[in-house]
């Protein structure tokens, strides 16, 4: 685990991690490993019997987030370790009986049920979303001559469909929304033990906590997704200038304030932003399954002659790369991923990248969208440590949020990067932080004049439509994503922070213009598996989510009375001061102030936005 000098050794694919111990997978943000135990059940009833055994349990699926306090059961007397390194500890094994953390990988027998009837599948939380989708497309019958497929997936498919439910991972679909919204029923091993099924017609209310409820309500060990059939999709890439992606954004938030709808190129639209190129490459999808039927024709035709061989120019990019760097002899490759210089020629590798894997092409569904190639779980995602962040910022304000983001990082006066014949405006932020970063060691503008604008791979813009339940990002209006990494914080000699990105993060996470909740009253929510969580205390659940935190509260409540399902992030349930006995009503959530004017959801915290850092609310990066 000695994640410091591995910086400095070169980098080695990360050994320990889920299911073989509690640490992520990069073999970071690790659990104090002697006050937790490790809980690997086979059957269903072994699931049932460690929660039954321990004073508190938390489920976890593959590993793949950044958050520590979500994901530990404990953290024993230690504070919180959320800068992600915590050393093995001496001090022996976890007593029995006490807190434990349970891996949820396939139990036995195990389940998988297609129902063509109903367009369902009942699957095991711990199996990986890829293989629920590779299944599903190899179930072929007389009904589906192509399989069946999800609704909508996400880029990553690697995680436990529990995980990815359990955190509201998504793609890109304002239809069909994220993993949560496409749940038919969950099955749940319940604080007691016992096991219950949950469904929309027994449990409308449960089934909106349930959706993203982040290991909170239970260990969920069965899940039942609606499915289509496969059908083909076609896939057209486009590259725009700033100034454009900024023009479409603004037509559509005008379309949104207008009268509520947004313009049919949105639906599944994926952005790739190629930041040390001003540029944003657009890849855009009609499906076979299209309500227009000359729209259907169009795909079906292109389909009929399209050629079916998969390119894997992706991947050997990516190996050529290593190649080169391994080639220069002088540093070692994670080293060269915190260089100023290594910006230009990485951005350049991960937008080829983005043009083999989403190129113009007409393929079924589960080649048509792109996801991470398997290739690279353990060439790169294993061996060269980063930060994924993801914010959510509503359509009404998503051109302004972007307008101001732009031009805080590239300057207004050169959005599509023509004004300084390819060096930084003054007003860039490397230009404006680069003295300071110099004394800390660091080049935000080489030699040449080049900027380092803080990316190393191309962040991901996606949207998602609303969706009921009460955690998810959307719940209140679609959202537009922005997911972005950070690999310079461990690349570099020692770990140091990324001030350009993390400049970046505080603007999205405070700007009235990225979203109107959080610690201030402004900014946009973060996604509950990644990286971006404020210290201790700096996260206030009843100020992002001012109209459906108590009702979770509520379902906390029902679900789970005596806290069995407790993580390491009590500062963040919080509901002191909420007047939840008196306002939850079983089975339908917190009382509107009209019923009971004591019901209004403001909860107590030990800390706010004046003894919180300044945005974005964390000291640990
Ligand atoms: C490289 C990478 C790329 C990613 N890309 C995307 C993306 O494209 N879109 C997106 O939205 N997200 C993405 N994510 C985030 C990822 O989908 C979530 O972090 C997901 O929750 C991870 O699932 P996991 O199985 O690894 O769960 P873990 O990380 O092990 O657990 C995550 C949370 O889920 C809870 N949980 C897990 N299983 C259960 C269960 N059976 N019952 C109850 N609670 C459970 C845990 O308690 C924990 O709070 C990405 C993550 C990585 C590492």
């Amino acid at each position: 685990m000695g994640s410091h000098s591995r910086a400095r050794g070169g980098p080695r694919l990360a050994a320990a991690f889920l299911p073989y111990d509690l640490s992520n997978f990069q073999s970071e943000y690790a659990c104090d490993n002697s006050s937790v135990r490790i809980v690997r059940p086979r059957t269903l009833s072994d699931v049932q019997a460690a929660v039954r055994a321990h004073s508190h349990v938390k489920a976890l699926g593959g590993g793949w987030s950044w958050n520590q306090p979500f994901f530990c059961a404990s953290n024993g007397s230690m504070p919180p370790m959320p800068d992600g390194f915590t050393r093995p500890s001496s001090r022996g094994s976890p007593p029995p009986g006490g807190p434990a953390n349970i891996v949820m990988q396939t139990l036995r027998p195990l389940m998988i049920a297609v129902n063509e009837t109903e367009e369902s599948v009942t699957v095991d939380a711990g199996v990986r979303t890829i293989d629920m989708l590779r299944y599903l497309a190899a179930y072929v019958t007389p009904s589906a001559p192509s399989g069946w497929t999800l609704p909508a997936f996400p880029w990553f498919v690697y995680q436990t469909l529990g995980g990815a439910v359990a955190t509201g991972t998504h793609g890109s679909s304002l239809k069909h929304h994220s993993l949560s919204s496409q749940v038919l029923a969950f099955t749940v091993v319940l604080a007691n033990g016992t096991v219950r099924t949950f469904t929309n017609e027994t449990d409308p209310f449960l089934m909106r906590a349930l959706r993203v409820h982040v290991g909170k309500l239970g260990v969920v060990t069965y899940i039942k997704f609606r499915i289509v059939r496969e059908m083909p999709v076609k896939r057209t890439l486009n590259s725009l200038p700033s100034s454009r992606f900024l023009a479409l954004l603004r037509s559509a938030q005008q379309q949104w304030i207008a009268n509520g709808t947004l313009p049919g190129w949105m639906d599944e639209t994926q952005w790739f932003w190629v930041p040390q190129r001003h540029e944003f490459l657009m890849v855009s999808f009609t499906r076979g399954d299209d309500p227009d039927a000359s729209k259907r024709l169009a795909v079906l035709s292109e389909y009929a002659r399209a050629p079916r061989a998969a390119s894997t120019v992706y991947n050997t990019s990516m190996e050529l790369l290593q190649e080169v760097v391994k080639g220069g002899g002088s540093f070692k490759i994670t080293e060269y991923y915190g260089q100023a210089n290594s910006s230009d020629p990485l951005i350049g590798s991960s937008r080829t990248g983005v043009f083999a894997i989403a190129n113009n092409a007409t393929r079924e569904a589960l080649a048509a969208y792109p996801w991470q190639p398997e290739a690279l779980l353990n060439t790169n995602i294993r061996r060269i440590n980063y930060d994924q962040y993801e914010v959510a910022v509503p359509v009404s304000t998503m051109a302004d949020c972007w307008q101001g983001l732009l031009e805080l990082l590239y300057g207004a006066d050169n959005l599509d990067g023509t004004s300084y014949n390819g060096t930084a405006s003054p007003a860039s932020l490397p230009a404006k932080l680069a003295v300071a970063a110099r004394a800390n060691g660091s080049m935000l503008i080489g030699a040449d004049g080049r900027p380092d604008y803080g990316f190393r791979t191309n962040p991901l813009i996606r949207s998602t439509g609303r969706e009921d339940a009460l955690l998810s990002l959307t719940h209140d209006m679609p959202h537009l994503w922005l997911n972005i990494e950070d690999y310079i914080y461990y690349n570099r000699p020692t770990r140091q922070t990324n001030p350009v990105f993390k400049s970046l993060v505080g603007f999205l996470r405070s700007d009235a213009r990225c979203g109107s909740t959080g610690l201030e009253g402004r900014g946009a929510r973060l996604h509950w598996g990644k990286a971006g969580w404020p210290d201790s205390g700096c996260w206030h659940g009843d100020k992002e989510f001012p109209d459906t935190w108590c009702d979770f509260g509520c379902a906390v409540r029902e679900l789970d009375p005596s806290g069995k399902f407790a993580d390491s992030a009590p500062d963040r349930w919080n509901w002191e001061g909420a007047p939840l006995e008196r306002c939850c009503v079983p089975g339908r959530g917190f009382k509107v102030a009209a019923e009971d004017p004591a019901c209004v959801c403001t909860v107590r915290h030990a800390r706010d936005a004046a003894s919180c850092p300044e945005a974005p609310y964390y000291t640990y990066r």
